[in-house]
C-alpha cells in the first residue's frame, strides 16, 4: 500500500531480524526470540512478546508492520466450524474459515483478495467487485490469527477464500514459502491446495514453481458454453487450455489435480454433463469434487439429492474418483464471500 515503507514482521527472514537486532543496538539472541514468537506462537504482535522489554518492542514497531490482521467477529456454528471475519489495516474485510472433520482433522480456507476480480455468476466474494490484492504478510497474518484461535497449526491448508489466488500469485507463492519453509514452521506442501476459476497463465507458473502445492480448478460445467454462462470472458479460459495447464503442473509436481464443481440446477447438472465431465477428468487424472450449491448470488438454486447422487454415480461408474462436499457452518454463511457481504451491507454508509 502507498506510502509505507516498513515490511511485514512475520516476512522477515532470520538474517534479516539478525540485522534489525544489529541497527537497532540490541544484543543478537534478541532475533532468536522474534522468531521463536512468529515461527512458534503465530504472533506479530509485539505486545505479545513478553520477554522483550518495552523498548525493543518500541522498535520492532517502528521498523516492521506488525500485527495488522484483526479479528472483528467470529461465527461458530453448531457442528464445530466457523469463520473469522478479519479487518485488515485499511479497513478492508476478508474471511477465513476453519473447518473440521469428523476425524478430528482441522483445515483453514484462506482468502487472498479483497473481493474477486473474476465475478463468478454464482458467488458473492466477486459480487461487489476487486478492492485490493492481500500482501504476502497478511495472508501470513490471516494463517497466524486462525492458528491461534486453535493453539495450533491445522491439518490442511485449501486457498478456496475470497479472491483468486492465481490472479496474486506472486503474494501468494511468497505466503506459502514462508509457510512451508523447512526450517521455520515447516509446514507439509501436500497438505496446501489451491483453488483457481482455471487461470492458465497462473497454472503454468506455479508449475514452473514446482513445488507440491495441490492444484484444484473449480471447473463447473464440461464444455465452454455452460462455463460461459458461469465465468465472465475476462478470466475465462477454454477448457482445452486448462486441461493441457493441469497436465503440465502434474508433470512438475506428481499430485493428481482435483476439479471442483458447483452443482446448479438444470445448468451443469444433467447425466450427460456427468458422462462429458468424467471423459476429462481422465483425460487430466483429476478427482471430482461436487460442491452442491449454496444459495448466494444470482438465480441458481441447488439440484436435489437425488440428482446429485445420480450425478456422482455417473461418475463413479465411469471410473472417475468423486467426493461430495460436506455441509459445514451452514448456520454461519457457508460459502466464502457470505460473511463479508452482510458485513460491508451492515455497515452504515
Ligand atoms: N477463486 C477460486 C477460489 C475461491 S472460490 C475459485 O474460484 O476456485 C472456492 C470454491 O467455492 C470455488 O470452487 C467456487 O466455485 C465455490 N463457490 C463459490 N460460491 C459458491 C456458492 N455460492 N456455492 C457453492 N460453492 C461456491
Ligand atoms: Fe472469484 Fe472464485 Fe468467486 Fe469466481 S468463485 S468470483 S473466481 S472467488
Amino acid at each position: 500500500m502507498t506510502g509505507e515503507k516498513q515490511p511485514f514482521l512475520v516476512m522477515a527472514a532470520p538474517d534479516e531480524l539478525a540485522a534489525f537486532a544489529k541497527r537497532a543496538g540490541l544484543e543478537s539472541y534478541r532475533a532468536n526470540q522474534v522468531e521463536r514468537w512468529i515461527s512458534k506462537r503465530w504472533t506479530a504482535d509485539p505486545d505479545a512478546m513478553t520477554d522483550l522489554s518495552q523498548s525493543v518492542r518500541q522498535k520492532l514497531r517502528e521498523g516492521f508492520l506488525c500485527d495488522t490482521v484483526k479479528i472483528r467477529s467470529e461465527h461458530f456454528s453448531s457442528d464445530g466450524a466457523g469463520k473469522l471475519l478479519l479487518e485488515l489495516r485499511d479497513g478492508e474485510l476478508i474471511e477465513c474459515a476453519l473447518i473440521p472433520a469428523a476425524d478430528g482433522r482441522m483445515t483453514f480456507c484462506l482468502s487472498t483478495q479483497v473481493g474477486c476480480p473474476v465475478r463468478c455468476a454464482f458467488c458473492s466474494s466477486g459480487a461487489g467487485g476487486f478492492v485490493r490484492n492481500l500482501d504476502a504478510g497478511e495472508i501470513v497474518e490471516q494463517f497466524f490469527c486462525a492458528c491461534r484461535k486453535i493453539n495450533s497449526l491445522p491439518d490442511n491448508v485449501v486457498i478456496m477464500g475470497i479472491g483468486e489466488p492465481l490472479l496474486n500469485l506472486d503474494n501468494l507463492i511468497a505466503a506459502l514459502e514462508r509457510i512451508c519453509d523447512p526450517a521455520r514452521i515447516a509446514f507439509a506442501a501436500r497438505r496446501v491446495t489451491i483453488s483457481t476459476s482455471g487461470w492458465t497463465p497462473g497454472i503454468k507458473q506455479l508449475a514452473l514453481h514446482g513445488r507440491q502445492w495441490n492444484l484444484a480448478v473449480s471447473l463447473h460445467a464440461p464444455d465452454d458454453k455452460t462455463r460461459a454462462l458461469l465465468i465472465p470472458t475476462k478470466f475465462r479460459r477454454d477448457i482445452r487450455d486448462i486441461i493441457q495447464a493441469c497436465r503440465l503442473h502434474r508433470e512438475a509436481t506428481t499430485r493428481l489435480p482435483t476439479f471442483e464443481y458447483v452443482m446448479l440446477d438444470s445448468v451443469n447438472d444433467s447425466t450427460e454433463q456427468a458422462a462429458r465431465l468424467a471423459k476429462l477428468a481422465k483425460e487430466a487424472g483429476a478427482k471430482v469434487n461436487l460442491i452442491p450449491y449454496n444459495k448466494a448470488n444470482g438465480a441458481f438454486a441447488r439440484p436435489s439429492r437425488e440428482t446429485i447422487k445420480r450425478f456422482e454415480n455417473t461418475l463413479k461408474s465411469a471410473g472417475v474418483k468423486v467426493t461430495v462436499r460436506v455441509e459445514k457452518g451452514a448456520d454461519s454463511a457457508a460459502a466464502c464471500g457470505q460473511l463479508r457481504a452482510s458485513a460491508k451491507k451492515e455497515k452504515p454508509s
